[in-house]
């Protein structure tokens, strides 16, 4: 792809589903930045994990917009409405939140939208994480709507929208990026022109900039530790929740990001919302993602990455000397 065109798309030749999916961002931060100022309280799911009013919001908004929009495509979305359905006090809070952006939405309507994202992760099919890292959003730090339109297994295109992410001075980030055409950013503001992302030029182990899940259950920091020690990496890895962390490596802000099995939790297989948008920005940015083994990433296997162990994110400079070191952890 020549530089012309990729500016092209940039001016006037953004895909249609690519444009759709940035647009939506707007709503979906309102609804976030709104939960935060008010009341954001937080329910556990049958697994444990956290959800908020945010999740569930976000989720219907998406869901009945790409109904309206792309009204044949499926989606695959982390929540569903069960929990609802047994606390009516969440659902009218939720409904609360879609009204601010749809005025004669009603709680049924809510529910019905969010159950749409049980969609079979087959053939064409969106993938969203309403709000990636709740855990980030609880404690007001990182966190993100991610989206991504897959076909057949291939990652089409890829939009993570940070609200709380700085870049150059401003406060929130939209990053986003189609297969073959560069990947993007932009601000919340609706006015700000796209800029190109790019991963970092840094070819040393020892001055990578490494990031990591906020959470130690997420990953196993015993064995982070080991390999910073191996590879003589200077600075400190930095936690950070959320595909932020995709969109500061696609930005030339971070070199490495990893995520490996937690030893308590050895089963534990990646869901397809907590990648998929921010593997097509990274990969378009000049990035190089495999699992923690080393392999490609494999989207062909349903909710989950059942072929895949742990992901390994990098600048694509150091990523066969990165993950060499590992395994001599
Ligand atoms: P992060 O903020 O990068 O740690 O990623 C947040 C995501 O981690 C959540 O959306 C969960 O789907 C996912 N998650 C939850 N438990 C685990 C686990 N044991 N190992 C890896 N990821 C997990
Ligand atoms: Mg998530």
């Amino acid at each position: 792809m020549g530089k012309d065109q990729v500016i092209s798309m940039k001016i006037d030749s953004i895909p249609n589903e690519l444009q759709f999916a940035i647009d939506l961002m707007a709503g979906c931060a309102t609804i976030t930045r709104n939960v935060q100022q008010q009341h954001i309280t937080k329910q556990d799911k049958v697994d444990r994990s956290p959800v908020t009013i945010a999740d569930y919001a976000v989720q219907a908004y998406v869901a009945q917009a790409i109904g309206k929009k792309f009204p044949n495509d499926k989606l695959v979305g982390e929540e569903n409405s069960d929990l609802l359905g047994q606390d009516l006090n969440l659902l009218a809070a939720v409904t609360q939140q879609i009204q601010n952006l749809l005025s004669n939405a009603d709680a049924e309507q809510v529910c019905e939208w969010i159950d749409r994202g049980q969609g079979q992760p087959q053939g064409r099919y969106w993938v969203l994480d309403p709000v990636d890292g709740t855990k980030g959003f609880l404690r007001r730090m990182q966190y993100a709507t991610a989206l991504a339109l897959i076909e057949d297994g291939e990652v089409i295109l890829g939009v993570v929208g940070c609200p709380e992410l700085e870049f150059d001075g401003q406060t929130g980030v939209i990053a986003y990026a189609y297969r073959g055409q560069g990947a993007w950013w932009k601000s919340y503001d609706p006015k700000s022109e796209a800029k190109p992302l790019h991963v970092s030029t840094i070819d040393s182990l020892e001055k990578v900039r490494l990031l990591r899940s906020f959470e130690d259950s997420h990953t196993d920091s015993s064995r982070i530790q080991d390999f910073v020690s191996k590879g003589g990496i200077k600075a400190d890895p930095v936690r950070m929740d959320s595909q932020a962390k995709y969109v500061l490596l696609a930005a030339g802000k971070a070199e490495l990001m990893m995520r490996l099995v937690s030893p308590e939790k050895a089963g534990y297989h990646e869901y397809i919302w907590d990648h998929a948008p921010g593997y097509r920005v990274l990969l378009e940015a000049g990035g190089k993602i495999t699992d923690s083994d080393g392999k490609a990433l494999d989207f062909t296997t349903g909710r989950r990455l059942t072929d895949n162990r742990g992901i390994f994110v990098s600048n694509g400079l150091i990523h066969d000397e990165a993950l060499k070191t590992l395994h001599q952890t």
